[in-house]
């Protein structure tokens, strides 16, 4: 039986808390722990608009893992990074926007 609008949101939230805590839950940028988004430093390489969003969340992973495994370390190039709603706002282009 497929989830209901509901339960799909609840998951999704979850799934989305649970990477940004992953992640480490601040901004990159200024340490900001609230409105926090996902932000590609170097660009998407997928169309935003053409995956729902617990593909995205799904891409969003893809892309933090591809970037926190490069060469083993952490951080050290970072494809997919948090940042709080201002500091995103700051740098265009590659905000996901807030519902990301
Ligand atoms: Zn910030």
């Amino acid at each position: 039986m497929p989830w209901t609008r509901e339960q799909r949101r609840r998951i999704y939230r979850l799934r989305r808390a649970d990477l940004v805590a992953r992640m480490g839950g601040r901004c990159v940028y200024c340490g900001a722990i609230a409105n926090l988004e996902f932000h590609h430093p170097y660009g998407r390489t997928w169309d935003l608009r053409r995956v729902n969003r617990l593909q995205r969340l799904k891409l969003y992973e893809q892309d933090w893992r591809a970037g926190s495994n490069w060469q083993g370390g952490p951080c050290a190039l970072m494809l997919l990074v948090l940042a709080c709603r201002s500091c995103n706002g700051q740098r265009n282009g590659g905000g996901d926007g807030a519902t990301g």
